[in-house]
């Protein structure tokens, strides 16, 4: 009880470095070792250290599992193959004919497993409008099982007040999950606003350095945890220990990231906001961004992502192609900083969807580099256009 008290007593910071990461017993290693072993040598049958099989339970993703749990003020946590694995894990809580309710901004791939993957199964889905709770209790459909929903949203950053879609799924017999990639626990815990699963593509910036694919469920409820937990082990869509190992290693960092992360991006903001050839800039922070207010209740800073549009397609296309330290590549949430075009690359299957993105945005992951040279390389790839 005693240190289970002091780590929750803990701030961030310190529970990111040292949750599920006491030196090791054995051998005092003060980096938790990489437990490669797939079988557990037990004493007498069933007579073990709490360990198996690797498929049902390995040290170093229980160590990872402790740790992001911590982060997200979870009661549980279990890590997964991908962000995918751990969404499509999630989806396993449904029974045939439940429905989902999809914001209608969500990540490219998301909408892929609930729309091509899930509905052909029987599990039908409709794309809302989460930015009006009104709105959604007027369209609320009586199938409904599940609200699924990304805060923000990538790529149009669009900030939905979890508690307020909360409450209202509760009253009427749905769960809340929230995708908390683009904030991370650090600038935004969804359970504490009444979200009842938290999941995460732990490729982005848990892992932070765009060299580990892994995903990652946080949630209270014991009876939904020892569901998904049972669907870890019988579906196998587990992550190796290196990988849980390179997510610890960069899950250190978080913080650190994070703070810069922000302050990037707002320079860089400064910078688009200001030039004459973009159109619209979307980031939470602008007081005229739409998911403003909500952003600021529920979120410690705005985040790394950054959004705008250029006057046209072949504008965006022509300024994701000339950048050089902003990599033109899928993904977010590294150190490097990315810059992409979402409509013919990250959203490219949501055309003619519900989902469908403006084909005039561009998208940033803004890293954590000098931000002097970031606004610098944005600025000469936009000036071609004055
Ligand atoms: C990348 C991403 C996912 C999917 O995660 P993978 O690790 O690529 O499987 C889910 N949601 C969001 C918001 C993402 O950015």
């Amino acid at each position: 009880m005693g240190e289970l008290d002091e780590q929750s007593g803990w701030g961030f910071e310190t529970r990111a470095v040292h949750v599920g990461q006491a030196p090791d017993p054995t051998s005092g290693a003060v980096v938790p070792p990489i437990s490669l072993s797939t079988t557990f040598a037990q004493d007498g049958v069933g007579n073990h250290k709490g360990f198996e099989y690797s498929r049902s339970g390995n040290p170093t993703r229980s160590a990872l599992e402790t740790c992001v749990a911590s982060l997200e003020r979870a009661a549980h946590g279990l890590a997964f193959a991908s962000g995918l694995a751990a969404e499509d894990n999630i989806m396993r809580l449904l029974k045939q004919g439940d429905r989902v309710l999809l914001g209608n901004d969500a990540y490219g791939g998301t909408f892929r497993l609930i729309s091509k993957v899930w509905s052909p199964l029987g599990f039908p889905w409709t794309a809302v409008d989460l930015t009006n709770v009104d709105t959604l209790a007027a369209q609320w459909l009586p199938d409904t099982r599940l609200v699924w929903l990304e805060t923000p949203t990538n790529p149009l950053l669009t900030c939905i007040d979890i508690e307020s879609i909360a409450e209202l799924a509760h009253a009427r017999g749905a769960l809340v999950v929230v995708d908390n990639t683009f904030a991370t626990p650090y600038l935004q815990q969804p359970l504490r606003f009444g979200a009842d699963i938290v999941v995460h593509s732990a490729t982005k910036y848990l892992g932070g350095h765009s060299d580990v694919v892994g995903g990652f469920v946080a949630l209270d409820d014991d009876d939904l945890a020892e569901q998904i937990r049972f669907t870890q082990n019988a579906a196998g869509a587990v992550p190796a220990p290196f990988d849980c190992y390179l997510l610890l290693r960069g899950i250190k960092t978080l913080a650190l990231r994070m703070d810069r992360h922000c302050a990037n991006a707002r320079a860089v903001v400064d910078l688009l906001v200001g030039h004459p050839a973009v159109d619209r800039v979307l980031y939470p922070q602008l007081p005229d961004h739409p998911g403003h207010a909500a952003a600021a209740k529920q979120m410690r800073d705005f985040g790394g992502m950054v959004s705008f549009t250029m006057r046209t397609e072949a504008a965006a296309l022509d300024v994701v192609t000339h950048t050089e330290l902003f990599t033109l590549a899928e993904s977010l949430g590294a150190v490097e900083s990315l810059i992409e075009h979402p409509g013919r690359m990250t959203h490219a299957s949501a055309a003619g969807s519900p989902l469908e993105v403006p084909d005039s945005l561009v998208r940033l992951s803004v890293g954590i580099e000098s931000s002097a040279d970031l606004v610098a390389d944005l600025e000469q790839a936009l000036d071609r256009f004055v």
